[in-house]
């Protein structure tokens, strides 16, 4: 944490780079603002709850670290700071946060909660507010689940073995995004292991400062067989979180097995990019295509060309660019939660940038982001059909099973 508050020259480049800051225009809601906050309250002059309404309005989307010239590692400073933060919130907010936190890394309990949130919405008057934001993101019906094999065998000739994650949320409100990962990937030559012990990783806890994380990622790592060439994971918070788990893990025994585990770990568009893709059949038709960089592969963890080029390699796809793709599109963990204004103006910002592209449909690589999209495109249309939102897996998939056909029978 020190030595990301000595690093910052306090030059101001990452000022533009900040959508809270675009959102608010505060200094103390910027990157630069947030550091010297922090470096306050660390140094014991300033008390905490000064600071953290400004902390908590940050998405974690680490635009700022793109941004900075200097290299500054604010994820290294924000991360262990949440989690000292959080030890010290008042009662209402940490119990806000806590059901939050029992509810969406369960599979059956997110489950659970859909199923009642009908109910829930029905008497919005009777709920509070927070309540109502946490109901909204759940989708009016969830998606039948989808069975997915221990093991999967490669199609053909046999080019790598890995892992697969699962994702916990992911599983529950879009399982087509898994079984696209599974069929594309055997369609490569690989086979997919998927291990029945796996969890939640952890990502959503430690990126919200809350202890757990270190059980989820126990599980995690133990759960994973060593006879794998890397471990897959097709939601880029899940592959930054689990890359984090050296952060986590730091001057604690389990500090070389995190160090090791997060070294196999990889985004699914960048194992298929490296594999060398198998070249899928024209599509019908041609297709406009824009990619959303979710802020945890591009900021966090670099990955922006992969994923294009995978779509790029699909004859017919044309990639279409997007104003001001590096700015988050305001889904972030439990934010649609906690900050349900600002993370409305970004999804509503969002939405309109993609809608000016005129692209057929949106691919991007987060199930947070597609769920954000889906909400403030739907919102956006006018009650017309909303531009569909994919994984890049998926678009993948309906090219090798030659069901890509916007506006008929192309799922979304
Ligand atoms: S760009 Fe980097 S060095 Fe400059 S103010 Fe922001 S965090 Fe500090
Ligand atoms: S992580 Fe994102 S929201 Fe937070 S300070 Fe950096 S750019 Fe702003």
């Amino acid at each position: 944490m020190a030595a990301a508050v000595a690093r910052c020259v306090h030059c101001g480049f990452c000022l533009p780079a900040c959508p809270t800051y675009q959102v608010l225009g505060e200094e103390m809601d910027s990157p630069r603002g947030r550091i010297v906050l922090m470096k306050e309250v660390l140094e014991d002059r300033l008390p905490l709850d000064h600071a953290l309404p400004h902390i908590d309005r940050c998405l974690g989307c680490l635009g700022c670290v793109t941004a900075c010239p200097s290299g500054v590692a604010y994820g290294d400073l924000l991360t262990p700071f949440r989690e000292m933060a959080n030890a010290k919130r008042e009662p209402a907010a940490a119990f806000r946060r806590r059901l939050a936190l029992l509810t969406l890394p369960y599979p059956a309990r997110l489950r659970l909660a859909a199923m009642i949130a009908p109910i829930a919405r029905a008497l919005r008057r009777l709920t509070p507010d927070w309540m109502g934001d946490l109901l909204a993101l759940l989708p009016p019906t969830l998606p039948a689940s989808v069975p997915v094999p221990g093991f999967a065998p490669a199609i053909g000739a046999r080019r790598a073995r890995v892992g697969l994650l699962l994702g916990c949320a992911q599983r529950v409100l879009a399982p087509e995004i898994n079984a696209a990962t599974i069929r594309v990937l055997r369609r490569n030559g690989v086979d997919v292991v998927v291990p029945r012990e796996q969890g939640c990783c952890g990502a959503l806890s430690m990126h919200a400062g809350d202890p757990t994380a270190r059980r989820f990622a126990r599980r995690t790592m133990a759960a994973f067989p060593a006879d794998v060439d890397a471990v897959v994971t097709n939601a880029a918070g899940c592959g930054s979180g689990m890359r984090e788990y050296p952060l986590l893990f730091a001057g604690a025994p389990e500090s070389d097995a995190a160090s090791a585990f997060a070294q196999r770990v990889v985004d699914v568009s960048v194992f298929l990019d490296r594999l060398g893709v198998v070249a899928p059949p024209s599509l019908r038709a041609p297709l406009r295509v824009v990619y959303h960089d979710a802020c945890h592969l591009s900021h966090a963890q670099g990955i922006r060309e992969e994923p294009r080029r995978l779509l790029a390699a699909i004859p017919g796809v044309s990639l279409r660019s997007l104003d001001d793709g590096e700015l988050c599109c305001g889904s972030a963990g439990l934010y649609n939660v906690e900050q349900p204004a600002i993370a409305a103006a970004l999804g509503a910002r969002k939405a309109a940038a993609l809608l000016a592209t005129r692209a057929d449909l949106v691919a991007t690589g987060n199930i947070g982001c597609l769920n954000q999209l889906r909400l403030h495109l739907a919102r956006a249309g006018a009650g017309g059909r909303p531009m569909p939102v994919l994984h890049t897996v998926e678009i993948l998939d309906h090219a090798y099973e030659g069901t890509m056909a916007v506006g008929t029978t192309l799922a979304s």
